[in-house]
């Protein structure tokens, strides 16, 4: 099987981009390595530290193994990660790939703090990839009433996002470019800056990922991985669908008690929209 760097490197011959989905169990995770299977294309499956706090990282791993001793194409990765420690347990674990997130701190502080994740890996070398990240995207994954705060006011620059690749040495670079972490209620959609996307990843040199890509709309997000973003994350949605799913489930039959009936219908909802977003990114 490819490693991740080589499955990147696939995608962006091709042009396409790769989903990067977030899960909080066991069901979705399933579920989002159902929808690869079906569409026959590779999934990144992300956890944030607090999913997983929940689901347990050695439990991811051992998830992403299974599915991989069945032939399928499932890549883990440590999603946005606010301290050493949690990179360290991430890479030690065997994740494909972790992201150091420093974008609420200083440039400085948040390069000798990646640029320290980076070296960690490398020196480990289990061929964990290190993404950072620069710029505002906010870091919810809820239904939101207003836009996080200064969200438009600090996109990235191309001269910061090559100085920060020069110092820090990552693999990835998840930018500002107009998106946000979480979805208005009201349901406006955010606008994605494609130019910039091409111009930061001329300026960066290495492929950019795109966070929050829930809420956007499907050509914006097309047009996002064509310009640049080989990887693009979908967490928002996901959980949309998911207590959805299962909320339908129990409405429709109040007295079922028996699990793997009732979550069904969540896992099925995320297996859905999942395999939507994938065919998208993929152009078909
Ligand atoms: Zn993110």
């Amino acid at each position: 099987m490819q490693t991740l760097r080589e499955a990147i490197e696939t995608a962006r011959a091709k042009g396409i981009a790769i989903g990067h989905f977030n899960v909080s169990d066991s069901n979705q995770f399933n579920a989002v390595v159902a929808a690869g299977v079906a569409t026959t294309l590779p999934v990144i499956i992300g956890v944030s530290e607090g999913e997983r706090k929940w689901i347990g990282v050695r439990n991811a791993v051992a998830l992403a193994a299974a599915a991989r001793a069945e032939g399928h194409q499932v890549y883990l990765n440590a999603d946005h990660t606010y301290s050493f420690d949690g990179i360290k347990e991430a890479v030690d674990a065997g994740f494909d790939s972790v992201i150091f997130d420093g974008s609420h701190l200083s440039m400085e502080e948040n390069s000798a703090q990646t640029r320290a994740a980076v070296e960690y890996a490398r020196a480990v070398g289990n061929g964990t990839l290190v993404e950072g990240e620069i710029g505002r995207i906010g870091t919810s994954s809820k239904l939101l009433d207003v836009p996080p705060e200064d969200m438009d006011k600090n996109l990235t620059t191309a001269e910061e996002a090559a100085t920060f690749v020069k110092e820090t040495g990552v693999d990835l670079l998840a930018p500002a470019v107009g998106t946000m972490h979480g979805r208005l209620k009201s349901g406006t959609e955010p606008k994605i800056d494609i130019g910039r996307i091409k111009l930061l990843r001329e300026a960066a040199g290495i492929p950019l990922v795109l966070h929050g890509g829930s809420g956007s709309s499907d050509a914006d997000l097309a047009a996002a991985g064509k310009a640049g973003c080989v990887i693009i994350h979908i967490n928002t949605d996901i959980r949309i669908a998911y207590r959805k799913g299962i909320e339908a489930a129990l409405t429709a039959n109040a007295d079922e008690i028996a699990p793997y009936k009732f979550l069904a219908q969540g896992t099925q909802a995320v297996r859905e929209i999942t395999e939507k977003y994938l065919k998208l990114f993929a152009g078909q």
